[in-house]
């Protein structure tokens, strides 16, 4: 067996220099929940930092394991990590627990995951895709399990319309 490498890295923290349109955004969540589409859960429980770490790692590898045993898995990360806790940023101990995407960063987006009933890693919901997920700003690059969104942000002469 080769050496595995941790699933987190230490990052240089810097501050964050993007302010969000309070206008536009409070308007455009509006508009989300009155559309009650699976954006629900944006945004929602941790943001999927701790100071100074970064857990991009960890993220691609539970998502990697969709469909392998949870026991198996969760063995392995836990040998890879210098804490438990971001391990369920992202998997739910059940569905009704389970986020369809949870925030791993400022504008980084990961799925969200639960255990089923057979004791495997599955996805919340696998219709959400980079392809078909909104952004949450027209301000940032957004990416969902490291692949760039390609739905634009919502204008907002598109959200007056109700
Ligand atoms: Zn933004």
């Amino acid at each position: 067996m080769g050496q595995k490498k941790p699933l987190f890295r230490s990052v240089n923290t810097r501050t964050h220099g993007v302010r969000h349109g309070s206008g536009a955004k409070a308007k455009w969540e509006r508009h989300t929940k009155a559309a009650s589409t699976n954006v629900a859960a944006y945004g929602s429980m941790h943001s999927g930092q701790r100071h100074g770490y970064d857990y991009t790692p960890l993220f691609k590898f539970l998502l990697s394991r969709a469909g392998k045993n949870w026991d198996d898995v969760y063995s392995e990360a836990i040998s890879r990590l210098d804490q438990e806790e971001p391990i369920w940023w992202m998997v739910a101990p059940d569905l009704s627990e389970g986020q369809a995407v949870f925030r791993s960063g400022e504008s980084s987006y990961f799925s969200g995951l639960y255990i089923d009933d057979d004791n495997a890693l599955a996805l919340v919901n696998p219709d959400v895709t980079a392809e078909n997920m909104t952004p949450f700003c027209a301000c940032c690059t957004h990416t969902l399990n490291g692949v760039r969104l390609t739905t634009p942000f919502p204008r907002v002469d598109d959200l007056s319309q109700d």
